[in-house]
């Protein structure tokens, strides 16, 4: 194996330590903690480990975390209800709906109700066209994560051919956006893509947010090439991502390990939005955080 190993959850963990820094100065200013609120509606076990793990990071950084847990039986209008309550609460900075919803519940509606100065998350269409026009908005955390690691592995991304793999409002679009804002020339495949292993033999950079254990191969990667493992796949040999990492970090220069590369980078963009609505919405400057 000659690839370096990107280590995301120390990435994580040192911005998290950053974004703790910069919360005693806010609280300072504003006089209360910058706060997240979640909403979690049903008993999936994965999200109510999302969600867990969510209140951990943001009370560990010395937020306000406000915890909405709602039996599955609940309906559209007393979810949306709790949102504009949250929309209206001036201690909430930040606003979660964690997905997926109950099947009965129409989750575009509870999303498009969220205010966009407080979807932390970045899934509103609002801040999905501020992103595509190149305006201030919030950026999904999964994506931002991905973008802060490959700059930190490779610098300026200016000009470097990226492959994308797949095309989720939640990974793979907001993916291309970011890597088109930093001028590098993207390919965004999807499911009915020609060629893949054409398109990614020619990319420096591969992102994989497919959804299928060990999906791209290592014979496709050029080599040198840094690749960005966005899967999660709960297999039985435990969890895996969507390259096969031990052929892929044979020839590839850098690679995310799946456990331990993108998966921690996502809480802690999402600490680090909430912390950016927080000083927007108070008016204090945003250019010095993390
Ligand atoms: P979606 O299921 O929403 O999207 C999957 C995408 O992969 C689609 O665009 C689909 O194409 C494409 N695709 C499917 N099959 C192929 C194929 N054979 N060839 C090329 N493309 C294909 O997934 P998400 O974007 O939500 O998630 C992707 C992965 O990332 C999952 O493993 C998920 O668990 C993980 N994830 C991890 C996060 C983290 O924090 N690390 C956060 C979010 C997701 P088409 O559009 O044509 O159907």
């Amino acid at each position: 194996m000659s690839a370096r190993i990107i280590d995301g959850k120390g990435f994580a963990e040192q911005l998290r330590a950053r974004i703790a820094d910069a919360v005693p100065p806010f609280c300072a200013a504003a006089g209360r903690a910058p706060g997240l609120a979640v909403v979690l509606v049903g008993e999936d076990p994965a999200s109510s480990v999302y969600v867990r793990s969510k209140h951990r990071a943001t009370v560990a950084a010395g937020m306000e975390s406000f915890e909405h847990r709602l039996p599955a039986d609940t309906d559209q209008e007393t979810l949306i209800a709790l949102v504009d309550a949250l929309n209206a609460d001036p201690a909430v900075d930040g606003i979660l709906v964690q997905l997926p919803l109950p099947r009965h519940l129409d989750a575009q509606a509870v999303l498009l109700r969220i205010d966009p100065d407080k979807d932390v998350d970045g899934f509103h269409p609002v801040n999905a066209g501020r992103l595509a026009t190149g305006l201030d908005g919030f950026v999904p955390c999964t994506p931002l994560g991905c973008l802060m690691l490959l700059e930190d592995t490779l610098g300026d991304l200016s000009g470097m051919d990226a492959v994308v793999i797949g095309r989720s409002n939640i990974v793979g679009k907001p993916m291309a956006a970011l890597l088109t804002a930093r001028s590098a020339t993207v390919t965004l495949a999807h499911s009915r893509t020609r060629d893949l292993p054409g398109h990614v033999a020619r990319a420096d950079i591969v992102i994989a947010a497919v959804g299928i254990p060990n999906f791209v191969k290592g014979e496709w990667i050029r080599p040198g090439a840094t690749v960005i493992d966005v899967g999660i796949n709960r297999t039985d040999d435990g969890l895996v991502g969507d390259v096969d990492f031990a052929g892929a970090a044979s020839v590839a220069a850098a690679i995310t390990p799946v456990p331990g590369g993108v998966g921690p980078m996502t809480i802690a963009c999402l600490l680090r939005n909430t912390l950016h609505a927080a000083h927007r919405r108070t008016g204090l400057a945003t250019a010095d955080l993390p």
